[in-house]
């Protein structure tokens, strides 16, 4: 089937739906999007306190300063003011210490002077009433949405929940995703090369892509070129994990397994991409043993055309599982070409690995990123951006060139 980068994107994306809500504790909930609006079941702050470290008064009794006032009390954090104030009284009191009742203001202590080892305070400063004051619920009133389904849980979500004591939370759980390369030619235990052998790099570079997509890799190995085995590799991994990335064999060499495979077992779509590079791929379903059906995605074995389908169609069917919104996330942006991006026409579109930076003016600029053969990796490994540049002869010095980022 030959297609669009376009419709290849349509056809996964319709097939991967987000999984099922689940819930879990907060603690395991960071990363994950929250498949339910969460509603504060408690006041933040919880009650009245101390913006800082002073005196609580009343402000009408230091409208006329300095002012001498005897110290009644003394409230530290985590403790309750055990009398309130009466007027022309202090209570020396601590940043985040509850305010004692009849206290309607703060001075901070720098403001004030000790006396009497600290049985008196002289105030300097004036103060309106309510300075310096929490008040109950100023961040986060009970009873209101804090969050809404589609949040994605960041360090910071995850702190409010814990101050709303949201403990427990339905989210879309992380994708698990079993990663497999396939080749004989390929050794991955450091052992000496052999005729016509190389060392694996695919899968190590798709566990840490899986990674950094905010799923959850699980490496299912290295693969011989033998049905049987990998057969048997990939029920395993649809028994156990959420979707299925596998690296190689999926072209049309006499040794694709993989597509001798998925072709038997599953219900597959084999597409040629209109993309250079990363023109095979193999998308499909497997139903496991327990009937549910397992999203397959078959890279390209090339190191760079596994990289380039990994970011433009398993990164945002893993997303979109996840429950995110925004499916390619990593930033697009229109950016100056600071070099002349060159290609040939071919009917197809080109993603050309170039550097990028940020310039003076603001805007975003990339230059030729090195050598650009699908088996070409180390140049690709230190590219900030992937131009996407439509069939032509590609872009001069100074043309606009849409640019998926491929660093945020
Ligand atoms: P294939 O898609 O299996 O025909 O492989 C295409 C090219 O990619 C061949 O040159 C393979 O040796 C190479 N290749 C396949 N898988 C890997 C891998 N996991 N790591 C590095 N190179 C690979
Ligand atoms: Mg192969």
């Amino acid at each position: 089937m030959r297609v669009s980068i376009t419709e290849a994107r349509e056809i996964v994306l319709a097939q991967c739906p987000p999984l099922d809500p689940v819930t879990i504790d907060l603690d395991a909930a960071v990363g994950c999007v929250l498949a339910d609006d969460v509603i504060a079941p408690e006041d933040v702050p919880p009650f009245a306190n101390s913006a800082l470290d002073g005196y609580a008064v009343l402000a009408s009794d230091v409208a006329v300063v300095p002012v001498e006032l005897p110290v009644v009390a003394e409230i530290a954090a985590g403790a309750a003011a055990d009398r309130p104030l009466s007027a022309g009284e202090a209570i020396r009191i601590m940043t985040g210490a509850p305010m004692p009742p009849g206290a309607d203001a703060i001075v901070l202590v720098e403001r004030t002077e000790r006396l009497d080892d600290g049985s008196r305070v002289r105030i300097h400063e004036s103060v309106r009433s309510g300075q310096a004051v929490r008040a109950a619920g100023d961040d986060i009133r009970s009873g209101t949405k804090v969050f809404t389904a589609g949040t994605l849980i960041r360090p910071a979500v995850a702190g409010v929940l814990a101050s709303v004591n949201a403990r427990s939370l339905s989210v879309v759980p992380k994708v698990r995703v079993a990663v497999l390369s396939t080749g004989d030619e390929l050794i991955d235990d450091g052992s000496p090369l052999g005729p016509g052998q190389i060392r694996e790099s695919n899968k190590t570079m798709l566990l840490a892509l899986v990674d950094e997509a905010g799923a959850v890799a699980v490496d299912f190995g290295v693969i011989r070129d033998d049905e049987a085995t990998l057969e048997a590799v990939l029920r395993d991994a649809a028994d156990t994990c959420d979707t299925i990335v596998t690296s190689g064999g999926v072209s049309m060499g006499d040794y694709d397994v993989v597509k001798a495979v998925l072709s038997r077992i599953a219900e597959m779509q084999w597409m040629e991409i209109a993309i250079k590079p990363a023109k095979p791929f193999a998308f499909g379903r497997l139903v496991n043993s327990a009937g549910r059906t397992i999203p397959v995605f078959g890279l390209p074995g090339n190191p760079v055309s596994s990289l380039v389908s990994f970011e433009l169609l398993a990164r945002p069917a893993l997303r979109q599982m996840m429950g995110h919104a925004e499916l390619l996330m990593r930033q697009r942006l229109l950016a100056i070409a600071d070099s002349p991006l060159r290609r040939s026409t071919d009917g197809k579109v080109h993603y050309q690995r170039v550097h990028g930076r940020f310039g003076d003016d603001g805007r975003y600029h990339v230059s030729a990123g090195g050598p650009q053969g699908s088996h070409q990796l180390a140049a690709s490994a230190v590219a900030s951006a992937l131009a996407e540049l439509p069939d032509g002869d590609g872009a001069s010095i100074g043309d606009e060139v849409l640019v998926y980022l491929l660093t945020s």
